[in-house]
C-alpha cells in the first residue's frame, strides 16, 4: 500500500535529548489523521521533520511513495505538501481576496504579474472566491484581514495552505487561541475539506480531534505511544492517565 505519509525511524536530538525517537508513523491516502500528546511530547519537532525545516537525526519520510527525506521544503510544496502555522502570519492589510488570489497567482506562476494588474484575471479571482466561501470566508472577503475574527483569521491560514493544492495537508493547531463560540466553525471548515487531500492534524482540543480523526496517534515524550481509532484512544486507561491526565 502507498501511504500519503509515512515516517519510517524517525529520530530528532537536540544534543543529548531526544526529541523524537524513532518514530514510525503511516497516514493513509485520504485519512483524517490525528496527532496528539502532551506539552512537550515532540508534536512541533514532528511537524518540522516533515516539512524539512530540521533534517532528522536518522530515519526517513516518504510521501505518496516518494523518499522525500532529502529534499528541500519547497521540493517538497511542490511535491504536495502544504502547513498551516500555529502562529497568525497573514498579511494583516490585505483582504482574504488578495491574500487567496495572490498565493493563486503564484502557485500558477504569475504572482507578481497578477498583482500588478488586480482584478484582470477572473479564473484567479473565481477560484480564490470559491476557495473562501468553501471556509466560511464569503461574506468577509473584502474586509481588511486583521479585522477579521480570529476563528476566521485561523480559516484563512488553511484556505492559504489549500490554495497552493495540497495532496497532503498539515494542520498545527486550527482551533488553538480560537474562542469557545467560533470553534464550531473552525470544526465546521476543517470537516468539509475535500476528500481527496490527507489531513494530518496535529491539535490539543480534544472534541476537536475526537470528531474530526478517523485515526488517531498518541505520542509521549518523543515516542509513539498508542495509536487507534477514535473510540480505542478515547477509552484507552493509559492514554487517558499519560494525556487527558484522568
Ligand atoms: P510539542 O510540540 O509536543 O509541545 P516540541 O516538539 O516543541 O513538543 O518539543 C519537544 C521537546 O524538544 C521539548 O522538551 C523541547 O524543549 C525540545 N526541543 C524542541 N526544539 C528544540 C531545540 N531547537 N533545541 C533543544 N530542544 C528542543
Amino acid at each position: 500500500m502507498t501511504f500519503a505519509l509515512e515516517t519510517t525511524g524517525l529520530s530528532k536530538s537536540f544534543g543529548g535529548f531526544e526529541a523524537n525517537a524513532d518514530v514510525s508513523l503511516s497516514v493513509a491516502k485520504g485519512a483524517r489523521h490525528a496527532l496528539i500528546g502532551p506539552n512537550g511530547a515532540g508534536k512541533t519537532t514532528f511537524i518540522n521533520l516533515l516539512t524539512g525545516v530540521l533534517p532528522p537525526t536518522s530515519g526517513s519520510i516518504r510521501m505518496m511513495g516518494e523518499d522525500v527525506t532529502r529534499v528541500s521544503q519547497q521540493g517538497r510544496v511542490r511535491r504536495g505538501m502544504a502547513r498551516t502555522y500555529q502562529i497568525n502570519q497573514l498579511f494583516a492589510d490585505l483582504s482574504p481576496i488578495e491574500t487567496i488570489s495572490l498565493a493563486i497567482a503564484e502557485r500558477e506562476g504569475s504572482g507578481a504579474r497578477w498583482w500588478n494588474r488586480v482584478g484582470k484575471d477572473s479564473a484567479v479571482i473565481d477560484e480564490s472566491e470559491a476557495l473562501l466561501r468553501r471556509m466560511k470566508l464569503g461574506a468577509m472577503m473584502t474586509r481588511r484581514t486583521a479585522t477579521l475574527p480570529y476563528g476566521k483569521q485561523r480559516l484563512l491560514e488553511i484556505a492559504l495552505a489549500m490554495a497552493c493544492k495540497p495532496k497532503l495537508l498539515l494542520l498545527d493547531e486550527p482551533a488553538a487561541g480560537v474562542p469557545e463560540d467560533e470553534r464550531h466553525d473552525v470544526l465546521d471548515s476543517v470537516e468539509a475539506l475535500p476528500d481527496d487531500v490527507t489531513v494530518l492534524l496535529i491539535e490539543h482540543d480534544m472534541e476537536l480531534v475526537f470528531s474530526f480523526a478517523d485515526k488517531i496517534s498518541v505520542l509521549v515524550q518523543g515516542a509513539l505511544y498508542a495509536e487507534g481509532s477514535v473510540e480505542e484512544i478515547s477509552t484507552d486507561p493509559h492514554v487517558k492517565a499519560v494525556y487527558l491526565g484522568e
